[in-house]
């Protein structure tokens, strides 16, 4: 069983080597009398902003612990059931929810699981725009946000694996939608593939305050912030009145030992702006809602989703570290096995 495990704890950027490729000689299989389990094959791992938190160790509780040095680092993915003594599971149902990065995994709690119903879209969208950042675009655009028709909007991060689902939402509703990215291929992405009003291309801007300006004359009414930084600072200064501001995260944040203060928050008083945070773990009871919504969407074409496929669990460490220097294009994923 191949896997994938964290070999030491990192502090700021992490590396290929912070991560090595092992094989288990373990057979895994259910415990005898163990009524509650499932053996799987992993088919898609998912790569996530938020697991660069997990590779440091630390003290105070999170949202979601650290990894276990030594043992397969796990994260969501797209599973395929070999045995289960589950009762809601059975050998050949396709799940997708939490599981190890390595090629089997005996998953001790299935709750973590959620059945995949809808096999007619392609698997590996349950890693991206029908599984996690699918829940979290959702809940942040429209429970969040509080969208209405012709409203500003602004994504940063928007060619990703959320930031895509936010712009595509927001041109559904009827707003002027305005996204930043890292690279001339993302910005042609997010204006030719994805239908956003504008797009630009955050590194080619000295004067952030500036660029906001010149896409958003009248200002913003709502940022859906996945970046932080001075980019938040930069939007402060361009929020409209009674703008929304989504917390969605801060990727510029995550490996700085010290994260850069915000200056421009008083903004928020005069401006009457609502800043609120989210986990799209809070969400999850709308799961059914959003698909019924979202699979019509991208059956007739209205909602595209671009992935970055990587092939095999090796390319793993890579493909993790690559979201913290802007190499994915569109949702990265890794390919385990496609059956
Ligand atoms: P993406 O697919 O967007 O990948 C990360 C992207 O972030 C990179 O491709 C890069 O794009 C950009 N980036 C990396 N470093 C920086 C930096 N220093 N400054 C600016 N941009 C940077 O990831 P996701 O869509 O999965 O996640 C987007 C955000 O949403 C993250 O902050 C993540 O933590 C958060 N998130 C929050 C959830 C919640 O429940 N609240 C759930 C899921 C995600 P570029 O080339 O454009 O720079």
């Amino acid at each position: 069983n191949k896997q994938v495990i964290l070999k030491n704890y990192v502090s700021g950027f992490p590396k290929e080597s912070d991560m090595e490729i092992v094989t288990s000689s373990i057979r895994l299989k259910i415990p005898e009398g163990n009524k509650d389990a499932v053996l799987v094959k992993n088919l898609y791992l998912s790569c996530d902003p938020y697991m660069r938190g997990r590779m440091t160790k630390r003290d105070t509780p999170t949202f979601v612990p650290s990894f276990e040095l030594g043992k397969p680092m796990n994260g969501y993915g797209v599973v395929k059931v070999l045995d289960s003594t589950h009762p809601n599971y059975k050998k050949g149902d396709l799940a997708w929810g939490f599981t190890g990065w390595e090629e089997y995994s005996l998953i001790t709690s299935p709750q973590l699981l959620i059945k995949i119903e809808h096999t007619d879209l392609p698997l590996s969208y349950y890693t991206g725009i029908l599984g996690m950042p699918g829940v979290t675009a959702y809940a942040g655009f429209y429970e969040v946000c509080s969208p209405k028709k012709g409203e500003f909007v602004y994504v940063s991060a928007a060619s990703g694996a959320v930031g895509q689902i936010v712009g595509q939402f927001a041109k559904l509703m009827g707003c002027y939608v305005v996204g930043s990215a890292g690279s001339k291929e993302k910005v042609d992405l997010l204006k030719n593939k994805f239908g956003f009003d504008d797009a630009f291309n955050y590194k080619e801007e000295p004067d952030l305050d500036a660029a906001l300006k010149r896409y958003f004359p009248e200002g913003i009414d709502i940022y859906f912030e996945n970046v932080g930084g001075k980019m938040l600072d930069a939007v402060l200064l361009n929020m409209r009145i009674r703008g929304r501001i989504a917390v969605c995260g801060m990727i510029s944040q995550y490996n700085l030992e010290n994260p850069e203060g915000v200056h421009n928050l008083a903004s928020i008083i005069a401006k009457r702006i609502r800043m609120e945070g989210f986990l799209a773990g809070d969400f999850y009871h709308l799961y059914p809602k959003f698909l019924e919504m979202v699979i019509p969407y991208i059956k007739q074409g209205k909602i595209v989703y671009v992935e970055d496929v990587a092939e095999g669990l090796e390319s793993g460490p890579t493909s993790l570290i690559g979201l913290f220097t802007g190499r994915n294009v569109g949702k990265q994923l890794v390919v385990v096995a496609r059956e």
